[in-house]
């Protein structure tokens, strides 16, 4: 019988009846605890063939190595940053995640933020909540013609650059990994940031990518140019950013991801008049967080039947896996 330990951080994933049923007719065991530091996961997972990570602080090569029966480690998510990959590799463990469950809802998300700053839906529901009638200036903007600077043409950011050229928007992308996609423009990456009116973020979040946009970056920005954020807020340096909007450097930004989660009561960026915020939600459709199960699930016993699962993001480890303890 293996053990799986699905390490959860609020609680809002329960109950796992689902994932219990299927587990069993794999041979496997499901075991829940509360945990948001390593040391709530070394506590709980020493019999853990397999974890299930959602929100944790990072787990490093030195909490992986006090796992000595772990063969898997699943990030309940698209990200896995907060999992030392190279780590997990030289110890036989595998890493992987649930790649495509939610693409089409933080595409339609990121649409959704671009559209309610260049409408001004945001900005115009709330005078009318205050009894305003057409208050002050308006200038919503047309889409369709205008150009969107897609950064990261992964699955995302392609559904984003499909959703936007059917507007009528052209499409720029700018992706070191991937060919001509067709409908996209591929641009550098400052060419990108000059040309685009809006640009939306779709990359994960790593060293090459930590502050991507910082103020050297915004400074290549129109002015009236608008920032979507759907992907991890450690891409933007987000005091960078309140003082670019601050400054009127760019026009407007809209964040579903803060570099600070749960983002700061206080925190200034809430008080910009040209900001659009949603707190971290854009992939929490329910039909998103019913195929993110199937994933999770399909990929565990996938992993424990053969060995190996489809959304492993760590290939090299394949030739050393850890065997099952007991069984060597
Ligand atoms: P993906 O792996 O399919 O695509 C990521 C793409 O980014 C790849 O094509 C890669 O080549 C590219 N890339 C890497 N470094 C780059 C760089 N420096 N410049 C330009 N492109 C670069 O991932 P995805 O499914 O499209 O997801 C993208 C990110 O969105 C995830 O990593 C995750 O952090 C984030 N995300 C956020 C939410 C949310 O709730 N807001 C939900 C899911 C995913």
């Amino acid at each position: 019988m293996s053990n799986v330990l699905q390490v959860e951080y609020v609680g809002d994933l329960a109950p796992y009846d689902y994932e219990a049923a299927e587990l069993a007719k794999a041979g496997a065991q499901l075991t829940v605890a509360r945990g948001k530091t390593a040391a709530d996961i070394l506590e709980a997972a020493a019999e853990a063939d397999v974890i299930w990570l959602e929100w944790t602080p990072h787990l490093t090569g030195d909490v992986l190595a006090r796992l000595p029966r772990c063969r898997l480690v699943l990030r309940w998510g698209v990200g896995y940053e907060q999992i030392d990959v190279a780590a997990a590799t030289e110890l036989g463990i595998a890493v992987g995640n649930a790649p495509t469950y939610c693409t089409i809802d933080v595409a339609e998300h990121a649409l959704a933020l671009l559209l309610s700053v260049s409408r001004q839906i945001v900005a115009r529901h709330e005078q009318l909540r205050q009894g305003l009638w057409r208050s002050g200036p308006t200038a919503p903007r047309r889409l369709s013609g205008s150009t969107v600077g897609v950064v990261g043409l992964g699955r995302i950011g392609r559904r984003m650059a499909a959703l936007c050229a059917a507007t009528g928007a052209r499409v720029i992308g700018y992706d070191p990994a991937t060919g001509q996609i067709p409908g996209v423009e591929n641009v550098g990456l400052d060419e990108l940031l000059a040309r685009a009116d809006y640009v939306t973020l779709h990359v994960p979040l790593m060293a090459q990518t930590r502050h991507l946009i910082r103020a050297g970056t915004l400074a290549l920005m129109k002015q009236d140019a608008v920032l979507i954020n759907t992907s991890r807020g450690a891409i933007v340096h987000q005091d960078d950013l309140v003082q670019a909007l601050s400054a009127g450097r760019i026009a407007g930004a809209a964040l579903d991801v803060f570099e600070d989660e749960p983002l700061p009561a206080d925190h200034p960026v809430r008080a910009l008049p040209s900001v659009v915020l949603t707190p971290h939600e854009a992939a929490l459709s329910p039909a998103a967080v019913s195929d993110l199960r199937r994933e999770i699930c399909r990929a565990t016993t996938d992993f424990l039947r053969t060995g190996w699962a489809d959304s492993i993001v760590n290939p090299q480890v394949r030739d050393h896996l850890r065997v099952p303890t007991g069984r060597a």
